[in-house]
């Protein structure tokens, strides 16, 4: 007969205790609702719901139900993730942008900065700018110490996360930069890293639109384009972390331009925010390039197509046929629940959606294309925020491992009791 050892019942009851947290993150649920849906004994319930009451991350609310009231009974308790009991800080390492948020348990941001960098500044720099802007973030937010659970960065370039390092960023002229050491250094809290884009993909699978699916592919395009992929509740990165890079497969191999990867005819040359920039060059256009903000020149060009000028439209559905293609391949290769749209095509929606529906329906193989939700970010220019902010409150929080004496862990004052 197999004997349970003590470390198998540490796993069992930190699986149940994940468990638990992550059904509360999803809906505030009842002790029997929760044993129920999870399969696991309302004792067992009752215990670490206790728990996790004591130590303040859940709290329980009476709910007067038609029954207790007819019955004069007793309110049903409904329990639900106490959302200020723990923060992350976010922040989002763009091209030139640099987004930082403190977020607490639920995905919300609570206060936020955004600056602009220039990218020529070296890592170090940037990193240090990083650590002094969440000091600020933290002093001006009441948030004591140890409350902070960590910070989760989403980077440019490709990042392997289980080193913490930024391999490379060639628009940042980054390589082998060690993130995770560094930030950790000058803030004292534990980092977590991923690639922005992936990370945009996981905030979106547990706090945006694909709560309730398991498998979806996130795309942003802005002044490059990228794609994150959540499979089974978990994000799919691929043997070297490359997974997601379809802003380098090829649409136009013979006569497609130069792309910056060196092959010719990539997506990205098709379907970016400088694509139809470039493509407005008439002086009629000079209004939209007097515009510094890349967003709002994005507003004026979308304006400008509401407005009936059929040139910009016919840009726009260049754009949406170009893309369309990519989501078809992703749709046939990948087979997801929902595919997500950020960045310049969440902002652009309107223009973009119906073509893209369509397209994906009526051309996927085999129907697959029918079963596809294909929808919008509602994240707007925090979606980066609050995915970085997810892996943090995954890795240090919902699904954090139990080892013991590891800083990584709860701080001490909400220590497990494990
Ligand atoms: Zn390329």
């Amino acid at each position: 007969m197999k004997t349970v050892t003590g470390s198998n019942i540490i796993r069992v009851k930190s699986h149940n205790r994940q468990a638990i947290l992550m059904a509360l993150l999803r809906h505030p649920a009842s002790r029997v609702e929760l044993a129920k849906a999870l399969n696991i004994t309302s004792m067992t319930v009752t215990n670490i719901v206790n728990e996790l009451l004591d130590e303040g991350w859940v709290c329980s609310k009476a709910v007067e139900t038609a029954v207790s009231r007819k019955k004069a009974g007793r309110p049903r308790e409904t329990l639900q993730i106490n959302r200020e009991a723990g923060y992350v800080f976010g922040v989002h390492i763009g091209i030139g942008t640099l987004r930082i948020g403190l977020v607490n348990l639920c995905g919300e941001i609570v206060s936020l900065t955004e600056t602009q960098f220039d990218t020529s500044l070296s890592a170090r720099t940037l990193l240090k700018q990083i650590a002094s802007e969440i000091k600020a973030l933290h002093q001006n937010s009441n948030v004591q110490d140890e409350c902070i659970l960590g910070i989760g960065v989403g980077s440019s370039g490709l990042v392997h996360s289980d080193e913490g390092v930024c391999v490379t960023a060639p628009s940042l002229n980054w390589k082998n930069v060690a993130i995770q050491e560094l930030l950790q250094q000058f803030t004292g809290f534990n980092v977590v890293v991923e690639n922005n884009v992936r990370a945009m993909a996981h905030g979106e699978a547990y706090f945006g639109q694909g709560q309730d699916v398991s498998t979806l592919a996130f795309i942003y395009g802005r002044v490059g384009v990228g794609a994150g992929f959540v499979m089974n509740h978990a994000l799919f990165r691929g043997v070297q972390a490359g997974a997601g890079e379809i802003g380098h497969t090829v649409i136009q191999p013979n006569s497609g331009i130069q792309c910056r990867c060196g092959q010719f005819g990539c997506l990205e040359t098709l379907v970016t925010q400088p694509i139809i920039e470039n493509s407005l060059l008439d002086p009629k256009y000079k209004q939209i390039h007097d515009i510094t903000n890349e967003v709002e020149r994005l507003e004026q060009i979308l304006r400008l197509a509401d407005s009936g000028d059929i040139y910009v439209q016919e840009q726009l559905d260049k754009i949406a046929n170009y893309l369309s293609i990519a989501i078809i391949n992703l749709v046939n290769t990948l087979n997801p629940e929902q595919i997500v749209l950020g960045g310049m095509y969440a902002q652009g929606a309107e223009h973009f959606l119906p073509q893209l529906q369509d397209a994906v329906s009526k051309r996927s193989f085999g129907g697959l294309g029918e079963h596809v939700q294909i929808v919008a970010s509602e994240g707007g220019l925090h979606a980066g925020i609050v995915g970085a902010a997810s892996i943090a409150l995954m890795k240090c929080f919902y699904k954090q491992t139990p080892i013991k004496n590891d800083k990584s862990q709860i701080s001490q004052s909400h220590k497990e009791t494990l």
